[in-house]
């Protein structure tokens, strides 16, 4: 096997996950693996058809978004999920897709509340909009500007990114993250349901509130954290 070869896999895989799951119209949608100790991350490259996608199709780059293996060009998205992976330090993987429910929430400029145990069992609490970008950011470093704008809103809110894996960037749609590539490709398929429940729910009752914060705990800290107990013990 090749060096990285496992990277390149769990990328490949999650980046074929998300056609598989619904949550990919067109190319619209990327995701990429970032191998903290070694720092390489693994990114799907530009524009590939997803059914097409292979190993040596993964791209490579440094920590900086310079490539230093593969034939293709990487996501144009790249510059976004290096900083991510710079201002987040404890995530392995980063998700984007235009998944429709979420970013229907993010062209209203909505955060999703929380507004039940769905919602609560994958994201402690509303789920953030960042702010709209400024001119210089979009003539600028654009790509670099919308991993900014995102830093600076869970800074803003004092969130930890580990709380609530998911972003909404104004005007264009969800960035999602986690552990493992899988991971955070639930973490997206998750985002999209809980998206569509509350669009679902506040056309039923506009007044509908976000779930209290006794329900909130329950049902994030019993998956989530020291004290979580939901699902079967670690076996071995
Ligand atoms: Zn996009």
């Amino acid at each position: 096997m090749r060096r990285f070869d496992e990277l390149r896999k769990e990328c490949l895989e999650a980046n074929q996950m998300l056609p598989k799951v619904g949550l990919v119209d067109l190319t619209f949608g990327n995701v990429s693996i970032l191998d903290r100790e070694r720092g390489v991350i693994a990114i799907k490259p530009s524009g590939v058809d997803y059914n097409k996608l292979t190993l040596e199709d993964i791209v490579l780059i440094d920590g900086d978004g310079k490539k230093i293996d593969g034939k293709l060009r990487p996501s144009s998205d790249t510059p976004t999920h290096v900083r991510l992976f710079r201002g987040f330090v404890g995530m392995r993987a980063v998700v984007h897709t235009h998944s429709r429910h979420a970013v229907s929430f993010a062209q209203a400029g909505m955060a999703i509340p929380c507004l039940g145990t769905t919602h609560a069992d994958y994201f402690y609490g509303e789920v953030p909009v960042t702010r709209p970008m400024k001119e210089a950011e979009i003539k600028g470093m654009y790509e670099w500007e919308t991993g900014n704008v995102i830093v600076e809103r869970f800074k803003e809110l004092g969130l930890d990114p580990v709380d609530v894996p998911a972003v909404l960037v104004h005007g264009h749609g969800p960035f999602v993250w986690g552990p493992s590539g899988a991971k955070a490709v639930e973490n997206a398929f998750a985002l999209e349901i809980v998206a569509e429940m509350a669009l679902k729910a506040l056309q039923i009752n506009p007044q509908a509130r976000p779930i209290g914060r006794n329900l909130l705990n329950k049902h994030f800290l019993r998956k989530h954290g020291a004290d979580a107990y939901y699902g079967q013990p670690q076996l071995g």
